[in-house]
């Protein structure tokens, strides 16, 4: 299971991880060493097998050396983000009860008032010097279901959840990654995505060092700092989402850059403008949209490079170790073309939700992951995302999906953002309210927002009300915060 030591026994010189803010550089050997320490460490303080050890951090190599370093005792890490409040952090704690957190210095504060709860540990106070790596420490029985990490969802629809990730479904989805990209020791990645998600830590770091190569880390993302950082470290495959991407391509150093080194540039975690296709697609690069869930992988779909952009807005085919289906609301599987929800099924998928069985029964039924999002595939098997379920709005009687209503109104040049929601009305059950802001906040006039979706909607589907506002609001993973929406238009006096 402990496969940091053979990678750093096959090539301990090579570089596994570089801080890019400091140039700090591990290799595999150091970071084996440093897993090793930090397994020491826990030993002492009495962690044991299934013992869960939390880390508060800004993006750090410390990550990988914990997450090592748990895997040499079967103890399960749990990163946290930082972002929340201290009431939601302490909700966490309080859920998954660790044995110990850790924290960096920037957290401090957050770490005091926790300490009623747990065992808090600062990283830069705490020495690890005195442990060496000669001694041989007594390793535990490891088994593939065996859980290595947990990660608490994004909390989008509702309170986050404590995903229990195995041995098993972290290999398997660095495996199918591997073989989807091909990966080797050769590929480097960057990752500003924070690694107490699973797309910072699951979707490319832990594949690209499970292949040999090198994960380059940033902390605060600016457009600016992750181009430079693509170009210095020569990156070759990087995943952003969608807001990222967005930044990046109204800065003025992505139509200087060429970025030859790029295999492909990945968006995943949210729905992706497909303006965003033009910005790549006029370059020559290869772009894909990706699809996952912390209870899945997070990669679930591959689709050729080549063909990415003439099926735009496809997720792809399943990967090789993946089995999806999208069902009708009768369990049935659905037709081409037509939307249904969609199910994945592999050694991916998650084990179970912590501390909430119900939840898990309700999620995983005959080993099918019922994901709560809609989907539909085309003719030739491609695979579009619609939305989530609790999206879909139903309004006099019509099921309609806020995505295909957000990317027609992204096509408008004045509009920078969309969000589509449906608003509780006795006439209609719901009726379809759009957000929107403009391209340099600038003063825009429904009408003309009106026109452009009349070109397209002349029924059901069109918007009854158009709010312009300065900005979306997004959740602590930066994705557009429905919920919050909806507190808004009433806020607004409606
Ligand atoms: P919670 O489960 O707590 O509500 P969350 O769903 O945001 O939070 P994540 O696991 O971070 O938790 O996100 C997974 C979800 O992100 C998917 O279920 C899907 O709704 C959305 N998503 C991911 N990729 C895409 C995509 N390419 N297009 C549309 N939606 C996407």
């Amino acid at each position: 299971m402990d496969w940091i030591e053979s990678r750093a026994r096959l090539t301990p010189d090579d570089i596994a991880v570089v801080d890019g803010d400091t140039g700090t550089e591990l290799t595999y050997l150091g970071l084996h060493n440093q897993a090793l320490k930090w397994a020491m460490f826990f030993k002492t303080k009495g962690v044991k097998k299934g013992d869960r050890i939390c880390l508060v951090s800004e993006n750090d190599p410390i990550f990988f050396e914990v997450l090592f370093g748990c895997a040499k005792i079967g103890a399960i890490f749990v990163p946290l983000n930082w972002r929340l409040s201290e009431a939601e952090l302490e909700h966490i704690v309080m859920d998954c009860s660790p044995s110990l957190m850790l924290y960096s210095a920037d957290f401090e504060p957050i770490a005091k008032s926790l300490s009623m709860l747990i065992e808090t540990i600062s990283i830069e106070q705490n020495r690890l010097d005195s442990f060496n790596e000669d001694i041989i420490l007594i390793q535990e029985d490891i088994f593939e279901k065996d859980p290595w990490m947990m990660i608490y969802t994004g909390g989008t629809t509702g309170k986050s959840k404590g995903v229990v990730l195995s041995y098993q479904s972290v290999n398997w989805n660095a495996v199918n990654t591997i073989i989807s990209w091909g990966l080797n020791k050769e590929d480097k990645t960057l990752t500003y995505l924070p690694l107490f998600h699973t797309g910072g830590i699951n979707a490319l770091s832990i594949p690209i060092l499970m292949a040999g190569g090198k994960v380059v880390i940033g902390r605060r993302f600016t457009p600016e700092a992750a181009i430079a950082h693509l170009n210095k470290h020569q990156i070759t495959i990087a995943l952003f989402v969608p807001t990222m991407y967005h930044m990046m391509i109204q800065s003025e150093g992505f139509s200087r850059t060429s970025f030859d080194s790029m295999k492909v540039f990945l968006s995943g975690g949210a729905p992706c403008p497909l303006s965003i296709y033009e910005f790549f697609a006029g370059k020559g690069l290869a772009f894909k949209e990706g699809y996952g869930l912390t209870e899945a992988g997070p990669n679930n779909f591959y689709i050729d490079p080549k063909i990415a952009n003439e099926k735009r807005g496809s997720v792809g085919k399943a990967m090789v170790f993946n089995s999806i289906k999208i069902i009708d609301p009768n369990g049935k599987e659905a037709k081409s073309g037509q939307v249904g929800e969609l199910l994945i099924r592999g050694k991916h998928v998650f084990s179970c939700y912590w501390n909430n069985e119900e939840e898990t029964l309700r999620t995983v039924k005959g080993g099918w992951l019922h994901t709560g999002d809609l989907a539909r595939k085309d003719e030739d098997g491609y695979i579009y995302i619609v939305g989530r379920k609790k999206d879909m709005i139903i309004t006099g009687g019509e099921n309609v999906y806020p995505l295909e209503i957000e990317h027609w109104l992204c096509e408008h040049p004045m509009v920078d953002e969309a969000a589509v929601i449906g608003i509780p009305d006795e006439k209609w059950g719901e009726k379809v309210t759009a957000f929107l802001t403009t391209k340099g906040n600038k003063k825009c006039e429904v009408d003309v927002i009106q026109r452009h979706c009349l070109r397209k909607f002349k029924n059901f589907k069109m918007p009854k009300d158009f709010v312009f506002v300065e900005e979306l609001p997004k959740t602590h993973v930066g994705k557009i915060d429905k919920k919050s929406l909806k507190s808004l238009w009433y806020m607004k006096g409606n």
